[in-house]
């Protein structure tokens, strides 16, 4: 597992390029306090964000561990563990966000409908039906978990408009690390 110190009060948001963020994460096997622990400290920095939605890596935690709420309140807060996707339908483009991505917005081509089976806090396991926007967020959180980002996802002509911003990104992360 993660290792036994771990203090989540150190857990921050992680911006592109930080190279966390490309890296696949690993499935949580055990569910142990510190699991809780993790996905307690990343919804707090996700509504404190107004994040919709937030995947391990982007608080420096290689695992598959995902937190949504759609309408960015405490009581609708899902916790999704090791996710899979299957069942996709339809096609939707919406315009996308991404904290880790502050200050770009563009428009991702996915499915409009997908089956999410995941496991809960517990370790038990559920699955749902998820359609538009719900559809939308649990495919870019599971893209987190396989180190890509919705930048990976435009057409060409998108990639373009975010290039200047992305390349402000990436020189202030250097200048910072
Ligand atoms: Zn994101």
């Amino acid at each position: 597992m993660v290792s036994k110190s771990l203090d989540t009060n150190k857990l921050r948001l992680r911006q592109y390029p930080d190279p966390i963020l490309r890296s696949p994460a690993l499935p949580v096997e055990i569910f142990t306090p510190e699991v809780s622990a993790i996905a307690e400290k990343m919804t707090e920095i996700m509504l404190a964000n107004n994040g919709i939605g937030l995947a391990g890596p982007q608080v420096g935690i290689s695992r598959r561990i995902v937190v949504i709420s759609l309408s960015g309140k405490r009581e609708d807060v899902e916790v999704l563990i090791n996710p899979v996707l299957s069942n996709f339908q339809g096609i939707s483009e919406m315009e996308e966000g991404c904290l880790s991505l502050p200050g770009i917005r563009a428009t991702v081509r996915r499915s409009a409908a997908c089956t999410v089976k995941a496991l809960d806090i517990n370790g038990q396991e559920f699955v749902l039906d998820a359609v538009d926007l719900a559809a939308i967020v649990v495919q870019h959180e599971t893209d987190h978990l396989n180190g890509r980002l919705f930048i990976d996802r435009l057409n060409s002509l998108s990639r373009l408009s975010c290039r200047r911003a992305l390349k402000q990104m990436e020189q202030e992360f250097q200048e910072k690390n």
